[in-house]
């Protein structure tokens, strides 16, 4: 099931996506995909919480929002793709190089990516999102599936020059809407056991310019939620950015890196595509 999350009159709604059409959920199953999964956690069951309809609408007629709109936690993760690691000229860490987003950099589903005026160093990177169901404190690997709520696609668009300002990259890995986020969440039981065995390809202006799958994730997500759970409570909407493959920008030469007017494009294989357009920042 593909699940959505929308501006539907001014108000944040959940829906379920099905063909070109949203079935818009009555108000009482939550505002966004994230509220809808605290409910799912809490124990009621899915097939009741996605049953009904205020209306139907068409996808091309709503303004789709972040699945989640704003999760507890943005957890991302850096060099999981050996190619990419060794792109970025990084030794191969033996454990996860976590490092956090934050909730005002997200953007939606053919919503802008945005090119700050800070800087012209704007680069993609496609990556698998996880969106967690119940809540969990360490998690051990036998049942860390039975935490997720589902599945998602995310452009961790990042400002390198601001990433390398110093050794802890946040900085300019959560400027505001740089991170794409959607379009829909599919859930848990629609896909391979850890969304393991997924294509996952980057277009920029429709050129291929990464393309993997997600079986060479490095720490795959049954890891990552086991070795996240020793620190963070896992809660329901958090968010955990799987990593990107090799073919960034910014190891290429010359350097490719995107500028207003650019569409950049995310699919993974059973889950969807999340499109971009890439726009400058406003000059106030
Ligand atoms: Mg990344």
């Amino acid at each position: 099931m593909k699940l959505v999350s929308f501006l539907y009159g001014n108000a944040s709604r959940v829906g379920v996506l099905e063909g070109d059409q949203v079935r818009v959920l009555p108000l009482d199953r939550g505002h966004d995909v994230g509220s809808l999964a605290q409910k799912a956690a809490q124990g009621a069951p899915l097939s009741e919480l996605t049953a009904g309809a205020d209306a139907t609408v068409a996808l091309a007629d709503v303004a789709l929002l972040p699945p989640v709109v704003k999760p507890g936690k943005i957890i991302c993760v850096g060099l999981n793709y050996k190619d990419h690691t060794a792109e970025s000229d990084y030794q191969q860490p033996d454990y996860p190089t976590f490092f956090l987003r934050l909730t005002t950099s997200l953007t939606a589903h053919d919503a802008p990516i945005e090119r700050p005026l800070a800087s012209d160093s704007l680069d993609f990177e496609g990556e698998l999102a996880v969106i967690i169901g119940k809540a969990g404190r360490h998690i051990a690997k036998e049942s860390a599936l039975e935490h997720i709520f589902g599945y998602s696609v995310f452009n961790d668009g990042s400002v390198r020059e601001y990433q390398f300002k110093s050794p802890q990259w946040t900085i300019g890995k959560t400027f505001d809407k740089t991170g794409g986020f959607g379009p829909a969440v599919v859930t848990a039981d629609a896909l391979p056991a850890g969304a393991h065995g997924l294509d996952i390809q980057t277009r920029l202006n429709g050129e291929v310019v990464q393309s993997s799958n997600t079986r060479y994730m490095i720490h795959d997500v049954v890891e990552l939620v086991a070795v996240l759970s020793e620190a963070i409570t896992l809660e329901p909407g958090d968010v955990v950015v799987a990593g990107t493959p090799s073919g960034i920008g910014w190891a290429r030469n010359p350097r490719l890196l995107m500028r207003d007017g650019d569409v950049c494009e995310v699919t993974i294989e059973g889950i969807g595509t999340l499109r971009n357009p890439i726009v400058d920042e406003a000059r106030n």
